[in-house]
């Protein structure tokens, strides 16, 4: 990272100049913030993305003394400072021999005294982990909200027309309570890394020049675990798994994500929780199907419900509805309900569209067959023909 951070150019992320002023910056975050919001642009990542670019650059910008730090750090960027041989604060890689040749190069110099010494703000804070692996004395104080999570779900092809209420199950790392994400057993602490005063890099001369390479001793961290906890294995990380309650709106289609503000990681120190993105899969059902906010089914009918007519109790989402088919209705037709299917956002229901079917029997009794004789022979008295200008006839 860290290289591609200093090489952010939070100006031009809010469009203004280097020299605009502190109104200048407010008006113009304002705009951009407004115009990205997540709640504005739904399932809309690049405006996410762009929302919390935006965010980030007003953070720095709008704080005079971290606007400075700022201007100062990419000014010696800029200059190449840092070197080119690869810039890696407390972790692989020398700083390389462009910049600060010799001896060793203490990032909190720069990015701020406060920070350096574990207090509030500076540009060091912003930084976070970033350039705290080395020194086991600087950590970030800043809250930062909690992470995004994604999870999916699958529902019942009712319960997603309907809403449900259902229990998300969510898998992810969080500091271990056995030890506090310390690492180390209970009852015991990290040491500090003798090899490396905890710094986690150590210098080495080469003629002129002196190389900081990451501690072989601590890997880096500057602190040894002599006896780890069992639990994390000394990471300090722990897998956890909770489970919330989650409703799901009326009204999901298959495939769709949904967005639950502030159900996400809890942030640390009070810092607001992140966002919870749910995939539903919605399931077929036997009997219906859907067409945007239109519920469909099939309804089968006998050819002689057809002609006569009739009225055939339904089931819908929330009971049964009794479908009136008119005399002399077609096989095929599609009857309309209004205001039995899917229920709208924000009120209101689409409507239920049911098309009917003639199931021919397979098998009947002599009764039954006579009397479709007799029948057929009526009909034709009466002067039915099914094929009457048909294929040009
Ligand atoms: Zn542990
Ligand atoms: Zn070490």
């Amino acid at each position: 990272m860290n290289r591609e951070w200093l090489e952010k150019d939070f100006y031009k992320e809010l469009g203004i100049s280097s020299s605009a002023s502190q109104d200048d910056i407010k008006k113009a975050y304002r705009k951009l913030a407004r115009d990205n919001h997540p709640d504005k642009n739904p399932g809309d990542a690049k405006a996410e993305e762009r929302f919390k670019a935006v965010s980030e650059a007003h953070a720095v910008l709008s704080d005079p003394a971290k606007r400075k730090e700022y201007d100062e750090a990419r000014r010696l960027f800029a200059s190449g400072g840092f070197g080119r041989g690869g810039f890696s604060p407390g972790g692989s890689g020398a700083y390389g021999p462009g910049g600060f040749a010799t001896g060793e190069f203490n990032l909190g110099d720069i990015f701020g005294g406060a920070a350096a010494a574990g207090g509030d703000g500076g540009l060091g804070d912003l930084l976070g982990g970033l350039f705290n692996r080395g020194g086991g004395a600087r950590t970030s104080s800043r809250p930062r909200r909690g992470s995004d999570v994604e999870t999916e779900t699958t529902l019942g092809f009712r319960e997603a027309a309907q809403g449900v209420t259902v229990p998300l199950r969510m898998t992810s790392p969080s500091p271990c309570t056995t030890c506090h994400g310390s690492g180390a057993k209970p009852g015991t602490s990290p040491r500090v890394c003798p090899h490396c005063n905890g710094t986690g890099v150590v210098s080495r001369n080469q003629g002129a020049f002196g190389f900081s390479e990451p501690c072989d001793d601590c890997r880096g961290t500057g602190s040894i675990i002599d006896d780890p906890c069992s639990d994390c294995r000394g990471t300090g990380i722990q897998n956890r798994t909770r489970t919330i309650t989650v409703r799901i709106p009326p009204g999901v289609r298959d495939g769709q994500r949904i967005r639950l503000a502030g159900q996400g990681e809890a942030g640390l120190r009070g810092a607001p929780a992140g966002d919870l993105f749910v995939t539903v899969h919605v399931s077929q059902d036997k009997v219906f199907g859907r067409n945007g906010d239109d519920l469909t089914l099939v309804l089968p009918v006998s050819y002689t419900e057809l002609v006569l007519g009739t009225t055939v109790s339904v089931p819908t989402l929330a009971g049964r509805v009794g479908v009136k088919v008119p005399p002399g209705t077609a096989d095929g037709r599609t009857l309309r309900v209004r205001g039995r299917g899917v229920p709208k956002r924000g009120g209101g229901a689409g409507d239920l569209l049911v098309t009917v079917k003639v199931a021919v029997p397979q098998k009947l009794d002599d009764n039954a067959v006579e009397a479709l004789r007799r029948y057929a022979e009526a009909e034709k008295t009466s002067g039915f023909d099914p094929r009457a200008g048909w294929a040009g006839a």
